[in-house]
């Protein structure tokens, strides 16, 4: 009772990663709240699936296996959640924000009148004062998120309800194993107490899932263009400079905006978050937008022809200068040095 659940994503029967991204945090804040950590796992084919989730400090897992709930569809997994929830009366639910995490959310805490914060950066415990009604909450989930066009950092709270509903881009946690030999209880459940059958009435007949075309959110070394690349045909020389490095290659909105660069290569807020060993922004101003997606980098190299851009602010080294005179010559010297 009044435990933290997280909502693990499936593809086929292997977990996202943000999901172990969230469990990691969920044993966090668990342990903060001297309460325990529980996780859910709906799909089909699922023995072992335990393997891939205790070890991350799970006390609980929560399986629901029946052939209709792979692939994901709304109505069965968000029945599961609800009934679930009805019966345990969690004090905190984390889901991805991922496609899954943004129709199920919201339906969820829909159904529950729970509130829910969408698109987390962080998630903190904390207590809050009701100056006006007197009352001090203890404990509760700072759900906290950039908001008004990221303007600010604005924390959200739900004094009053539960579940507290939050769901987090994959990339923001760190995902890290407590314990490979974590012991944690594992319910397996009969679907059909939670799920209607007329919950089924979706039925995937073809389902085309598309490989990512990169590894960005795992690459070592990052080279990353804004704006001031100029051109789709000068983004080539960062491709050029990523391939001498075995680098990927990441972008700021407004070069996707530009269509110098493909959008899911777009880095940030709205894009994917990075933790690369090396980050070399080129022609990026550092909007606060941007930094919400590369700031926890090991080394951030700016390439900028504005010595007061605001990236050179958090940058360990800065290179004055554009972008066309400074990238062939990166090139040239890094293959002389290398040979
Ligand atoms: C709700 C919301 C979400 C957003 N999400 C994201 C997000 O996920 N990711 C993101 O990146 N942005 C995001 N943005 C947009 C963000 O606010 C900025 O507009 C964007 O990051 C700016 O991109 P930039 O730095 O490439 O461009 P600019 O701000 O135009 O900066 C270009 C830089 O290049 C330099 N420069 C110009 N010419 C050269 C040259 N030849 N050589 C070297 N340097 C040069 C300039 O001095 C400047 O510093 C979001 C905005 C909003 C409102």
């Amino acid at each position: 009772m009044n435990n933290v659940f997280v909502y693990c994503e499936l593809e086929g029967t292997t977990v996202a990663d943000v999901s172990l991204e969230l469990l990691t945090k969920g044993r966090k804040l668990a342990n903060q709240l001297n309460c325990q950590l529980e996780a859910i796992v709906a799909g089909k084919g699922l023995d072992g699936v335990e393997k891939q989730v205790l070890p991350y400090g799970v006390d609980k897992l929560h399986i629901f296996d029946a052939p209709g709930l792979f692939p994901y569809t709304s109505l069965p997994h968000s029945s599961i959640l609800i009934n679930l929830f009805k019966e345990e009366k969690p004090q905190i639910c984390l889901m991805g924000a991922t496609v899954i995490g943004r129709d199920l959310g919201p339906r969820v805490s829909s159904a529950l009148t729970s509130g829910l914060t969408a698109d987390c950066t962080s998630l903190e415990i904390g207590n809050h004062e009701d100056k006006k009604a007197g009352i001090t909450y203890e404990n509760l989930l700072y759900q906290i998120r950039p908001a008004f066009g990221g303007n600010i950092v604005a924390t959200i709270i739900n004094p009053e309800h539960r579940p507290q509903m939050a769901t987090v881009r994959e990339g923001v946690m760190k995902k890290e194993i407590l314990d490979t030999h974590y012991k944690g209880k594992v319910e397996k459940h009969d679907v059909a107490k939670y799920v209607q059958e007329t919950d089924y009435v979706v039925k995937v007949i073809d389902r085309h899932v598309e490989k990512a075309k990169h590894n960005l959110k795992g690459a070592p070394i990052v080279v990353a263009g804004g704006y001031g690349v100029g051109s789709k045909e000068n983004f080539d020389l960062l491709f050029d400079l990523a391939k001498e490095l075995h680098a990927e290659v990441g972008a700021s909105r407004a070069a996707v905006d530009a269509g110098f660069c493909d959008h899911d290569r777009q880095i940030g807020q709205t894009g994917l978050t990075v933790r690369p060993k090396l980050y070399i922004a080129c022609g990026i101003s550092g909007q606060i937008q941007h930094i919400a997606g590369m700031q926890d980098a090991g080394i951030i190299i700016s390439i900028n022809n504005d010595e007061n851009a605001p990236i050179n602010t958090i940058a360990d080294y800065v290179i004055n200068g554009t972008v066309e005179e400074v990238l062939p010559k990166m090139i040239k010297y890094y293959k002389q040095n290398t040979k």
